[in-house]
């Protein structure tokens, strides 16, 4: 069965799925975009995805491509053409196609392509044992509340945590707190037992996964901080995490080498990311 991607309008063969040269996303990465979780055939989660999207559009003076009604629509379109039942939506607006300036172009219209791709379901148990982080400088722009697809700071430091036989690199501000990972966001348990995770302010991504830990969090009697934390506290923390749509919730053991607490996945952790895993499949 081919693979269907969406392009401006049209249900394209994958392989035939082209935008115009001169798009400003190609261009200026001038574009915002989402993922969504899909299980079961339904979007994980899609309300504070799409409220997310408007949100960085609007960020960027970007009109939305189509009402939010319509694009669900084309995502439930694409997902049944590609007999996705579990895997991930991708969606991406830019500003249009325009000859190449920099300044906003008086007349484009806002370009939509989406991709659905299945994934495997990961056997019961992987990644149960947690996964490594190394620690990076956070080399990235001042917006990063926004879903820009301007991440090639975030493809440097991947590919970084790669190549340290990392899963995952934890971006640190000139203060020596962490910021958010390159595609999650980060998590320490402190020695009291609170969970603490940086305040959604401009330079992290506001995930819509860790919105839904915090209300697991609150729901189930633990107590959450919203404020920084220095690599050290990380390195000392009790247990540590990272979340995100593809990533679900995973402990982190190993922190630029040296293990976090006893080097296995915190009792609180676990829970978390089974409660995360009940409300998916619940959302779905
Ligand atoms: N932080 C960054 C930089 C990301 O790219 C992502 C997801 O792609 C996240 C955090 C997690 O966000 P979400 O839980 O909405 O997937």
């Amino acid at each position: 069965m081919p693979r269907i991607a969406y392009v401006n309008g049209r249900y394209l063969p994958h392989a035939h799925a082209q935008v115009h040269i001169e798009d400003r996303g190609y261009q200026f990465a001038d574009g915002v975009y989402e993922v969504i979780h899909v299980r079961d055939g339904r979007l994980i989660d899609a309300e504070p995805h799409f409220e997310r999207f408007d949100y960085s559009l609007g960020e960027l003076h970007i009109a939305p491509p189509m009402p939010r009604a319509a694009l669900r629509l084309v995502l439930g379109e694409l997902l049944q053409r590609n007999a996705v039942l579990n895997g991930l939506i991708y969606f991406q607006s830019t500003r249009g196609v325009a000859p190449r300036d920099h300044k906003f172009p008086a007349k484009a219209r806002t370009s939509l392509v989406a991709t659905a791709k299945r994934l495997r379901p990961l056997p019961a148990g992987a990644l149960d044992n947690g996964v490594a982080v190394v620690t990076i400088p956070d080399i990235r722009w001042q917006r990063c509340d926004i879903k820009s697809v301007a991440l090639v700071a975030n493809v440097l430091g991947k590919q970084q945590a790669r190549e340290a036989g990392a899963y995952e690199a934890w971006q640190v501000d000139r203060e020596g707190y962490v910021t958010e990972g390159t595609s999650t966001n980060a998590w320490i348990v402190t020695e009291d037992g609170a969970v603490v995770t940086r305040a959604a302010d401009h330079s992290i991504l506001n995930g819509v996964t860790r919105l839904a830990v915090f209300d697991i969090i609150h729901r189930e009697g633990y107590r959450l901080v919203e404020r920084p934390f220095s690599v050290a506290e990380a390195k000392a923390a009790r247990e540590a995490f990272l979340t995100s749509t593809t990533a679900d919730l995973l402990p982190v053991v190993r922190l630029d080498g040296a293990p976090v607490a006893d080097g296995k996945p915190g009792p609180l952790s676990r829970k978390l990311r089974e409660a995360y895993f009940a409300h998916a499949t619940a959302a779905a």
